[in-house]
């Protein structure tokens, strides 16, 4: 389906990312996907945010925690969490615009000027209502949401993250909810950050609301597509969520500094194909929000969001050069995929039944 892209884009995305210096070269991600998207010649709109109010913030953040945020700001020196994320003077300004991104980005697909945005610089899963984690100041996802129900009477989003890591900050803002939130990711019980296990399925009100996938390393195409198609894809419809959120990190790209999974550009384009199918095919009506999130190799992110981007606006043709030689690509390592299939019976016993009353 062709179909206008809102890319929400701000000059502070150009300058110093979030993350610690080692990883410099990966701030410059956002100005490279923009380029590479009119240099591609996709059907995309840009548009620039306000920076988020600390009234906005608020909807998942405490007032004593956007105040500490500040005061770290201005002391410039140390980090917001243990020795991820910098503390440095402007870190609250990027952090906020981080987050004034995704509200545009819902909020234009809500008054119906786009089905479809992308903010390369939202997608802050590791960030608590209270904490700092993981290059993670604000979650702009979760407050989008809080918007999205208070402003917009949006009653069942639902968040998707392919991110490689967990998206831990995000489940347990939501984790006695029944808000759907879906990660897949990798795993051992050491891997940063440590959760997202199968067995955390929420509580309280929220029981069977968190979806959890958790692969082991080296996991390649075959098992994360089945993943994909036979637990998340099933529980998300049954769901019918009426607004879908993606955190389409692409960290777990096969040539990712920090994550070992082992997925390819093209595979992020198949990814995204059936995200927008699955919008179309529930109470979203097409309603997808796409924010960025991980991604540390700056060849490899820029070729999967690429290729994503020009699928989602129904263009794939456009981005074929981009797609990973799979003669050169690491592919899954087979004692460990047939680990990460095993998982998937598991996850299917644990989810499917609790759905199978609303599967069509
Ligand atoms: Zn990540």
């Amino acid at each position: 389906m062709r179909q206008p892209l809102a890319f929400i884009y701000h000059e502070r995305y150009g300058g110093r990312g979030t993350a610690h210096h080692r990883l410099a070269e990966s701030w410059k991600r956002y100005q490279a996907i923009r380029e590479l998207s009119i240099e591609l010649g996709l059907n995309v709109r840009f548009y620039r945010q306000a920076v988020a109010s600390d009234a906005e913030l608020r909807r998942v953040h405490p007032q004593s925690y956007i105040d500490w945020v500040r005061q770290m700001d201005l002391r410039a020196e140390g980090f917001l969490d243990k020795s991820d994320t910098p503390a440095y003077r402007g870190v609250f300004h990027r952090a906020a615009v981080a987050v004034g991104g995704t509200l545009l980005g819902v909020q234009l697909i809500a008054d119906g000027l786009t089905r479809i945005a992308f903010n390369p610089g939202g997608g802050l899963h590791h960030a608590r209502a209270t904490a700092t984690s993981g290059f993670c100041v604000f979650n702009d996802l979760a407050v989008a949401v809080r918007w999205l129900m208070a402003e917009r009477g949006i009653q069942r989003p639902v968040i998707i993250d392919v991110d490689g890591h967990h998206g831990d900050g995000t489940q347990e803002i939501f984790y006695r909810e029944p808000i759907l939130t879906v990660s897949l990711h990798q795993y051992d019980g050491r891997f940063y950050p440590g959760s997202g296990a199968l067995e955390e399925s929420g509580e309280g009100e929220g029981v069977g609301y968190a979806l959890n996938i958790p692969l082991p390393r080296r996991t390649g195409t075959v098992p994360y597509l089945r993943a994909l198609d036979e637990v998340v894809l099933p529980v998300v419809r049954a769901y019918n969520p009426d607004f879908v959120l993606l955190q389409f990190g692409v960290d777990a790209h096969w040539k990712d500094r920090l994550v070992s999974l082992r997925l390819t550009a093209q595979d992020y384009g198949a990814m995204m194909e059936r995200f927008i199918t699955l919008a179309h095919s529930t109470a979203a009506q097409g309603r997808l929000m796409i924010a960025g999130g991980g991604g540390y190799t700056p060849d490899a992110v820029v070729r999967s969001w690429g290729v994503a981007l020009a699928t989602s606006t129904g263009e794939p043709e456009r981005a074929h050069a981009l797609h990973d030689e799979l003669t050169l690509a690491k592919a899954g390592d087979p004692t460990r995929e047939a680990e990460a299939h095993a998982l998937i019976e598991r996850a299917k016993a644990l989810h499917l039944p609790r759905w199978s009353g609303q599967m069509a």
